[in-house]
């Protein structure tokens, strides 16, 4: 049976994105057994993306890129120069995933990655929709595809559910925009870890699973195996990525903006060879075995 590309993000293991650390961390993928590394786009600037390339594909690792944007460039703002700003930061983001050799560039594409004080305005929406249905022309040429992540509402007001997701993917209606579920977010916002993937669907194009403390995958109370059964049961063939955070791995301005303040784990390396046995073993589990005559 085919089985998904499992992935593992790069903050498990670094929280720099210069090309040494790039390399250590596709490298550490890889030993544990990875087909992915996730690379957060929180500094576009630190990126060589011409070495790290050549790093991952020496590894023998495809690679996504993931981001959120900022209160000063923020698509889903009612100021167009703001808006504008938000347009800029993607397109560079779009960039940079194509350099590095991906392609799908997900996360929280569609606001600012934080606490917002008020509900998204009508204009506002409707702002951030034109603006990734514009964006989304310019990744098809450069063969990206755009991950709407599903997030909490402590770290975005505009789409906290599947339902918003597959919403907006609608409106902006062009075939490189998917839904992104991650189990995290599930827990707090979903009635449950089996109608999201039911409503996503055909529309789902990525998943990041990760623990409801965003530690040790088993650790906490995340319903795990419905979500595999229901990946498996809608026939989903998706990368699905490891996604946990610790103050002992630490990246300026991102963690805390994850609002990641405690130490749930030391080592990332043994995180990683544990979490991409968890997460094989729960998926190939996850499927029927076969009718016997
Ligand atoms: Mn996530």
């Amino acid at each position: 049976m085919p089985g998904n590309l499992l992935g593992i993000h790069a903050l498990v293991l670094t929280g720099e994105v210069d090309a040494d650390a790039v390399r250590v961390a596709a490298d550490t993928a890889a030993d544990a057994g990875y087909d992915l590394l996730e690379v957060s786009l929180h500094d576009l600037d630190g990126l060589d993306t011409a070495t790290s390339r050549q790093d991952l594909a020496s590894a023998g690792l495809g690679v996504v890129g993931s981001r959120g944007l900022a209160p000063d460039a923020d698509v889903s703002s009612d100021d167009s120069a703001i808006v504008d700003r938000g347009v800029a930061l993607l397109r560079h983001s779009v960039d940079a995933v194509a350099d590095l050799g991906g392609s799908l560039l997900s996360g929280a594409l569609y606001s600012a990655l934080h606490k917002y004080a008020n509900p998204v305005s009508t204009v506002g929406r409707s702002n951030a929709i034109a603006a990734l249905a514009e964006l989304s022309s310019y990744a098809a040429s450069r063969g990206v595809t755009l991950g709407l992540e599903v997030c909490n509402r402590y770290e975005t007001n505009v789409v906290n559910t599947a339902h918003q997701a597959v919403c907006m993917a609608d409106e902006i209606d062009a075939d490189n925009v998917v839904v992104h579920l991650d189990s995290y977010h599930m827990n707090i916002e979903e009635d449950d870890f089996v109608r999201p993937v039911h409503e996503a669907r055909e529309r789902l194009g990525y998943v990041h699973i990760g623990e409801n403390h965003r530690g040790y995958l088993g650790a906490g109370h995340i319903d795990f195996w419905s979500l595999f059964h229901a990946l498996v049961n809608v026939g989903y063939t998706g990368p699905v990525t490891f996604e946990s955070f610790s103050s002992a791995v630490v990246a300026e301005g991102l963690s805390s903006d994850l609002a990641v303040w405690r130490n749930l784990w030391d080592d990332g390396g043994a995180l990683a060879h544990h979490a991409r046995r968890f997460m094989a073993d729960g998926l190939a589990a996850a499927h029927p075995t076969a009718c016997r005559s």
